[in-house]
């Protein structure tokens, strides 16, 4: 496995797989690696032939009172888990080498990122947008891969390589839990013993949605109601949001129709935790 901090020698690398007939897979991340990222470069490892694994810690995704400066970044375990996964290539750039001092340009994806974690941290959607088109610019995939834990994200992306006419297959891959339900995330080391046991109720709140949207005729405001009674009356859980909304366009659903998914941001203390659930409508269908 190489790990090469250079855009234009990690460009160079990814186009002489290409030239030599291999397809390419593209897995971004931040670092501070779970079995979650895993999960994305090993599904990349079997469906192509040159799997390039990114770990950029994007400053340009951070708003100002967040959490950049802390995010963990544990670069040695991480290249161990990609080596192990099959990553032949893990682009490891330095800020400097991504952002040029007078950079002015700025990808921005719009209705799409302006709701729910656009509406909680103004800007955040840019600067994912902005670097995922950077790291597709100089890692040529064929295929890119996201987890479903950001569900939002996903669906942006998807929405900006349709747009831009990049050439690149997005693959969305399922959300991988902790054996409580917990979604994983590298914010959850964060948690203290007791926070990580409220983080639970999370999942909880969203199994209960998915199993209301497939037994009862219950609409989805009711369903919402439901997931939001069970996170507010838990000590220590700041609920941003718990919504149900079209799994495409994201707008809130009235009536219960497909696709649909429910959405949670909460505040487990001072970590900000995000999960979702896909539903099915059973009953109405
Ligand atoms: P991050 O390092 O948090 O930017 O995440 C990098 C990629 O891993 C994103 O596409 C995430 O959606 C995905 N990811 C993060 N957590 C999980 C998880 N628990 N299961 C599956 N994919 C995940």
């Amino acid at each position: 496995m190489i790990v090469e901090p250079s855009p234009t020698e990690t460009h160079r690398l990814v186009r002489a797989a290409r030239c030599a007939g291999k397809s390419v897979g593209c897995v971004p991340t931040m670092g501070a690696l779970h079995a979650g990222h895993v999960s994305l470069i090993e599904r990349a490892r079997k469906e192509c032939d040159f799997v390039v694994g990114t770990i950029f810690v994007n400053p340009t995704q951070f708003g100002p009172n967040e959490d950049f400066s802390k995010y963990p970044r544990t670069l040695e375990s991480d290249l161990e888990m990609c080596r192990e996964a099959g990553a032949d290539l893990v682009f490891t750039p330095q800020t400097s080498s991504m952002y040029a001092p007078l950079a002015q340009t700025i990808v921005r994806v719009d209705r799409l990122a302006s709701v729910l974690e656009g509406a909680h941290r103004p800007g955040h959607f840019d600067g994912v947008s902005t670097v995922v088109t950077k790291l597709f610019n100089i890692t040529e995939p064929d295929r890119a891969y996201f987890g479903q834990k950001d569900f939002q994200q996903q669906l942006i992306i998807r929405q900006m390589v349709e747009d831009l006419n990049h050439p690149v297959e997005i693959i969305t891959c399922p959300i991988i839990r902790e054996s409580d339900g917990l979604a994983m995330s590298s914010r959850n080391r964060y948690l203290s013993p007791d926070e990580r046991q409220r983080a639970g109720r999370l999942s909880q709140a969203l199994r209960k949605a998915k199993q209301l949207a497939q037994e009862t005729s219950l609409a989805p405001a009711e369903i919402s109601a439901a997931m939001i009674d069970m996170l507010r009356s838990v000590e220590g859980i700041d609920l941003q949001y718990a919504v149900i909304t079209n799994g495409r366009t994201l707008e809130l659903l009235t009536e219960p129709t497909e696709p649909a998914v429910a959405l949670i941001a909460a505040k487990v203390g001072t970590t900000r935790l995000i999960d979702n659930e896909i539903l099915h409508f059973s009953l109405r269908q």
